[in-house]
């Protein structure tokens, strides 16, 4: 990744670091030059950023992230979402393949890293198609595509899952020779046919198909035995489900590697917002049952899941404002999703900042073998690469679809009260965001 570098220099404060300690912290020629116990570090000719009591975070890594660019620029472009995200408070996300062309070439991925250079906003990795246009047929130029220069090493068909044991198989052991990880996103394709919703009571007394949660627990225990078999790495998409967690944690303590993400939407809505008939609340794993949170933010907290990822998924109006068997799944997810882990993990005493900086930023970054002089995963100390964020986690904010940067608007927490806001994120010693702003409007 190319540096950016930055004259500027900024001192940070009385800020709180992931371990609640309060700091002072100068960045300086896009580095972290010093930390110092809060009140001991003089201005100089840096730029004090009014900052006393904020959290201070590293910068967040998506692992799933959907950009829509090449392809359906009218739900969102490059530019747009990594702007979206820089708001949410992250320096880097991986772009997903679904795109149009598919992302399954060396020349999509390098594309689609380029633009994402030219955005400047945050860093944007590609995540490669693990088979040619997603179909599950044969296995995309995975080889090609990890030694280009994008040097993918996150996989994945998301939207749609590797059904194919053989050709699963055959991707798992295509990706060891470069350290690459296979991101499956697990969904039987026979038992969700027609599926609109999670299969349960509430799907009965709507009269809507139903999804059930066997449907992604069936693939999981197979692809946690297959990356066993093969010794690969193996990471499970947006787990939805209690009994998900259940394989994902015996295949763990059995040695497999394996690791896992939830999405922020999977830790707070359940499936009684179908009855709201909104097509805002459909999604892809759908939305489960309340047992199935609570089972989702214990093992977030245990680690048992070791990532949150947003699945940001925007969609043009017409494809949301629609009867709920007609919409497309997904929901917005970058700009709100470190609220919404603060309502669901924080504020309930479930978890601590410290264990979320390792969840949203030091393990996907591990996962996503990202380069190491990106900055990104690492935790803030003097000589690393300034990517920070700070967080104001005493405001209460009534989400608002005017104040996003994504082109689309199928955000389901609009008009919720959430907590907290990111009000700086730092990439490289570059403020990209502050007061809560974009620095270079789109
Ligand atoms: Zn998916």
């Amino acid at each position: 990744m190319t540096q950016r570098i930055e004259s500027s220099d900024y001192l940070l404060s009385s800020v709180l670091s992931p371990e609640q300690e309060l700091i002072d912290i100068r960045i300086s020629n896009g580095m972290i030059a010093e930390i110092a116990s809060a009140g001991s570090l003089t201005p100089g000719a840096s730029v004090t950023i009014e900052s006393a009591g904020m959290q201070l975070l590293p910068g967040l890594v998506d692992l799933h992230t959907h950009l829509r660019e090449p392809g359906r620029e009218d739900a969102e472009t490059i530019r747009t979402g990594s702007a979206a995200a820089a708001l949410g408070g992250f320096t880097a996300v991986h772009a997903m393949a679904n795109t149009d062309p598919v992302a399954d070439t060396a020349g999509v991925v390098e594309q689609v890293v380029r633009l994402g250079r030219e955005a400047g906003y945050c860093d944007v990795y590609a995540v490669g198609a693990v088979t040619q246009g997603l179909e599950g047929l044969a296995l995309a130029e995975l080889g090609a595509m990890a030694h280009s220069m994008a040097q993918v090493r996150v996989f994945s068909d998301d939207g749609k899952c590797v059904s194919d044991s053989l050709v699963m198989r055959r991707a798992l052991e295509y990706v060891k020779q470069f350290d690459g990880v296979i991101a499956q996103h697990a969904q039987d394709p026979r038992l969700t046919e027609m599926a609109q919703m999670n299969e349960g009571i509430i799907s009965a007394k709507l009269g809507l198909t139903g999804w059930p949660a066997v449907a992604e627990e069936a693939i999981i225990a197979r692809d946690v035995l297959l990356a066993e078999h093969v010794g690969a790495r193996l990471h499970i998409c947006h787990v939805s489900t209690s009994g998900s967690v259940e394989i994902i944690r015996w295949a763990k303590a059995r040695g497999i590697k394996v690791t896992a993400e939830v999405t922020p939407h999977h830790l707070l809505l359940t499936d009684s917002l179908a009855e709201t008939y909104n097509p805002i609340y459909k999604v892809n794993p759908p939305l489960r049952t309340n047992e199935d949170v609570q089972a989702l933010r214990a093992a977030l907290a245990d680690g048992t899941i070791d990532i949150v990822a947003t699945d940001h998924a925007p969609h043009p109006r017409e494809s949301k404002e629609c009867e709920w068997s007609e919409a497309a799944n997904g929901m917005l997810g970058l700009e709100n999703a470190l609220s919404v882990i603060q309502e669901s993990m924080i504020e309930n005493g479930l978890s601590n900042w410290k264990t979320i900086a390792e969840r949203m930023s030091y393990a996907p970054a591990r996962i996503g073998r990202v380069d190491a002089s990106s900055g990104h995963g690492q935790i803030t100390k003097v000589g690393v690469p300034a990517n920070v964020i700070l967080i104001d986690t005493k405001i209460r904010r009534k989400v608002s679809e005017m104040k996003s940067a994504s082109k689309s608007s199928n955000n389901p927490y609009i008009d919720r009260t959430l907590p907290g806001q990111v009000l700086y994120t730092f990439l490289r010693g570059e403020m990209i965001v502050a007061n809560g702003e974009l620095v270079r409007p789109l």
